[in-house]
């Protein structure tokens, strides 16, 4: 670990000197952007030693309370995720799948303004920055942006949340490309609220095709990798 900290400090300093005639405060957003999207080789060792800190321990619990994995396959998963934003918008999501079969998402979220909103999966669980950092919407299938009916979608396109003349938007999604395990699993990635009605890909706009249109992200929230949530995936409800 200190020595993945040294990295990261020389690599900081790198990037300070670098960007020098920029003034100091905002050199914290271009430094850690850097370290993600130009510097694959010190976020990705960044990223193995901290997972292997978190999971080591989970696994050799799980394992010890739970000796056949297999049971898993019928229990009821469970996921949720707390999304917060910068302008009062907050709510709390909870997925529910049985099995393999579809899965259920239950949303409330308030502080909106009335009517329509995009709601959907972004691919990465990283609000280090704010909603921007969840990425694009969840695509594994490399699809352009659509409705959640349309075949042709991102898998994290769950269409709109409509909130009513308080401002709460509550929904019940049932959705058959958001399953909580496998490759395509959702867990550890992040929901995303936006401003404005996301159209569908059909509105025409430049931005139709890969957003929907739907503006600024007003609150977003991962669902964590805790052993909360995993501890859910291997207890059958009761
Ligand atoms: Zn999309």
């Amino acid at each position: 670990m200190q020595a993945v900290l040294a990295v990261m400090a020389a690599h900081s300093v790198l990037a300070a000197v670098s960007a020098s005639s920029v003034p100091q405060q905002p050199l914290l957003f271009p430094t850690i952007s850097s370290t993600s999207s130009q510097s694959p080789q010190f976020h990705s060792s960044f990223h193995g030693v901290a997972l292997k800190a978190k999971v080591r321990p989970f696994l050799s619990l799980s394992a010890a309370a739970a000796p056949k994995p297999l049971a898993v396959v019928s229990a009821a998963k469970k996921a949720v995720a707390v999304l917060k934003g910068t302008s009062g918008v907050e709510g709390v999501v909870t997925l529910t799948q049985d099995g393999e079969g579809l899965t259920t998402v239950n949303v409330r979220i308030t502080g909106l303004t009335p009517g329509k909103h995009g709601f959907h999966l972004h691919e990465f669980g990283d609000t280090t920055n704010g909603c921007i950092s969840t990425g694009p919407h969840f695509n594994p299938n490399g699809l352009t942006h659509g409705a959640p009916e349309d075949e042709v979608r991102h898998a994290g396109d769950l269409g709109n949340i409509i909130a009513n003349a308080e401002g709460v938007a509550e929904a019940t999604i049932v959705d058959s490309q958001i399953p909580l395990t496998g490759p395509n699993a959702v867990v550890g990635r992040a929901f995303v609220v936006h401003e404005l009605e996301d159209d569908l890909g059909k509105g025409g706009h430049e931005l139709s095709l890969s957003t929907g249109n739907a503006g600024g992200r007003l609150a977003c929230g991962r669902q964590p990798f805790s052993s909360n949530a995993f501890s859910n995936f291997l207890l059958p409800e009761s």
